[in-house]
């Protein structure tokens, strides 16, 4: 049997676990011994014993009920020659250990602060360099029981401040900074609150009914809402100004074509707000809300929560930083992926390979052919060049970006050809101060004189850890990836828009790397065909449908539930609010734990689920993967 190493035991690498067991000798390794239903975790610190209601210890779960070997453990660094140095939690040394299949499943943190390694109380500290920078190093929350002292800690400091009627700031109004005010608004009521973005709404990615529903519910509890309102790093606030999104052609109200336009500076009392019970135009200072004051180490009054973002945790491949993102929330360093969920890294900042040229005539192509090399602002392969420049639209003039200027594209001019043509290749529109290459492939297209139109795919990317026939032996799924496959166009074109950082999508790249694991051992070891006859193949990941499904939860007796969401912003479809969406939460929180603890219920509700036999809708293959 073959040895498959799992990076993290949340809820990406249980499903791992639970899939490949039967198959494979797999070992889970984490940081902590404990298993945390991130998505209740909130509930946890204004009534701190829901947490043992979401929370199990790993050891049991993963080597008594689902034949696995756990590690309580850190991943240090993951190697190419498949081995990874881990350091167990009780061992003075770092070890080496090996193996056949590998699938990075460590997920990531939810903080944006650079300086603390993106802490949050949503995510325990676990990882070595961010237990040295913490904020909190009394608490070792690698262990269940620091983990359920910091919870104490924080409802203690809400109590306190409840009782001084001190002020509680959230600065973002995502999903994290709504669901985390209207906790707090119902356990701690009474408290002075306030919420801010510097969008025009809250829960920017929501359809507005679904948004409207959260801002009225936050109104009703006596939450101060202040949006088109930006915080800087030091502490001063801006109000931003947004372009009206209407789309010229429909007329229509289009959330994609919103785009900030300016910031103007304003004070912490002129801050317009929306407030219950008086209209017009109210600010913290008519509204008597105090400023929470942080004197450089704590805060001495009030407190403020950073609800605004992610960042990446791959500490373990920093020593490949070809495989992490130059760009993404946080400041990038997301794994990057293919399209079969290989961990894959980008080579296009220092050269690409050009292949796939066939439609172009050969004499074109041979030149295409080869190794490109960047060297300064023009990349070569010895035998042509390509550089950064504008490119004519239909009617001549240069193709302009979204925000009106002259676009930039990467551009090949090959030698004219026998009819003596001159021929350009245009790669896809380049992103204003962004890397010229991404994870995915990047198609040039070519259009000779004659109209025809003709494609080269320069491939940026190549397998982090390949093996002798060119399998990739690294997987890496859930929110410790990319996150999506760009292509030429906009993202709707592309073979895999951003997928959100929830839980669903991560378990099913699951789906994906698992199968992928199995054909890749059956086409090295075992049959070359399935049942059917038909060639064993990689599957690759698509957008999956439950990516679009978010359950926004107000506090304990309210939520709002999106179906049919993607790419777009203010896509989906408000189906489920009120009592009955809460209900729907706490359903969907009890059955996910008891499936990651392996309990028979939860695994009876959800298997089918990314199980699917048969997919009648969405992007999936027919029979399933
Ligand atoms: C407040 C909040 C609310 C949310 N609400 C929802 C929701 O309603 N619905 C939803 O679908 N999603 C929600 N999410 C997102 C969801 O929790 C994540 O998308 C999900 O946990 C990601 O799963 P994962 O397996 O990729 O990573 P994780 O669950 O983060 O698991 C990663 C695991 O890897 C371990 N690990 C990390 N690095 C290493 C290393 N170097 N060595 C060993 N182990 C390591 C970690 O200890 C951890 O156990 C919410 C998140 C937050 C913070």
């Amino acid at each position: 049997m073959r040895r498959v190493l799992v990076v993290g035991g949340g809820f990406a690498g249980l499903a791992v676990g639970r899939d490949l067991a039967t198959h494979f000798l797999v070992t889970i390794v984490d940081c902590k011994e404990f298993f945390e239903y991130t998505p209740g975790i909130l509930r946890c610190y204004v009534k701190p014993k829901h947490f043992d209601a979401l929370s199990f210890n790993l050891q049991p779960v993963i080597e008594e009920r689902m034949g696995c070997k756990f590690i309580w453990g850190e991943v240090k660094s993951l190697n190419a020659n498949r081995t990874a140095v881990i350091k167990p939690m009780f061992s003075p040394t770092e070890e080496l250990i090996d193996f056949d299949y590998c699938v990075i499943c460590g997920g990531c943190n939810f903080g944006p602060n650079e300086a603390t390694k993106g802490e949050s109380l949503w995510f325990p500290t676990v990882h070595e360099i961010g237990r040295s920078v913490s904020e909190w190093k009394q608490f070792d929350e690698r262990f269940i029981e620091g983990r359920r002292r910091h919870i104490f800690d924080e409802w203690d400091t809400l109590k306190r401040l409840q009782e001084a009627k001190e002020s509680i700031m959230i600065t973002g109004a995502g999903f994290i900074g709504v669901e985390w005010i209207t906790e707090i608004a119902h356990f701690f009521n009474g408290m002075p609150m306030a919420i801010m973005d510097m969008l025009p709404q809250a829960l920017g990615p929501l359809p507005d009914n679904a948004a409207k529903y959260c801002q009225a519910y936050m109104t009703k509890v006596g939450i101060l809402q202040a949006y088109s309102i930006k915080k800087d790093a030091q502490g001063n606030y801006f109000k931003v100004a947004w372009s009206d999104g209407i789309d010229q052609k429909t007329k229509k109200f289009v959330r994609n074509n919103q785009y900030p336009m300016g910031d103007t500076a304003v004070k912490w009392d002129e801050i317009p707000c929306v407030s219950r019970g008086s209209a017009g135009e109210n600010t913290f200072g008519s509204k008597g809300f105090k400023q929470p004051i942080h004197n450089g180490t704590k805060f001495t009054s009030g407190k403020d929560y950073n609800c605004i973002g992610v960042k990446a945790s791959n500490y373990f491949l920093n020593h490949e930083p070809a495989c992490l993102s130059k760009m993404g929330p946080g400041g990038g360093k997301w794994l990057y992926m293919d399209k079969t969920l290989s961990c894959v890294k980008y080579t296009g900042e220092q050269k690409i390979n050009m292949y796939n040229v066939s439609a172009f005539k050969p004499e074109h192509a041979a030149d295409l052919i080869g190794v490109w090399q960047k060297n300064g602002d023009t990349w070569s392969n010895g035998k042509l060049t390509m550089k950064l420049d504008t490119k004519p639209g239909a009617d001549g003039s240069p193709v302009k970006d979204k925000k009106g200027k002259d676009a930039k594209f990467l551009i090949i001019t090959c030698k004219p050809d026998k009819d003596g043509e001159g021929i350009k290749l245009y790669s896809k529109i380049q992103q204003e101060n962004g890397a010229p290459f991404h994870s995915g492939d990047n198609d040039f297209t070519y259009t000779d004189l004659k109209g025809n139109t003709f494609k080269a795919v320069a491939k940026g990317h190549e397998h982090f850890c390949e093996d002798d026939d060119g399998y990739s032996r690294v997987y890496a799924i859930g929110d410790c990836n990319y996150g999506c496959y760009e292509g030429d166009g906009p993202p709707p074109t592309w073979a895999l828009p951003f997928i959100p950082k929830i839980s669903y999508p991560g378990e099913e790249e699951g789906i994906v790397a698992c199968r992928n694991i199995e054909s890749t051992d059956a086409l090295l070891f075992g049959e070359k065909e399935n049942c059917w006859g038909t060639p064993v193949r990689l599957a690759e990941m698509h957008w999956p449908w439950g990516a679009g499904m978010f359950a926004t939860s107000l506090g304990p007796n309210d939520a709002c539930f999106v179906v049919s969401a993607n790419w777009n912003k203010g896509s989906g479809i408000k189906v489920l609010w009120g009592s009955m969406s809460a209900v729907q939460k706490e359903v969907i929180e009890h059955s996910k734990v008891d499936e990651c603890g392996f309990g028979f219920l939860g695994r009876a509700i959800w298997h089918f689920v990314h199980h699917t036999p048969v997919h009648l809708w969405g992007g999936g293959p027919r029979w399933g993967y």
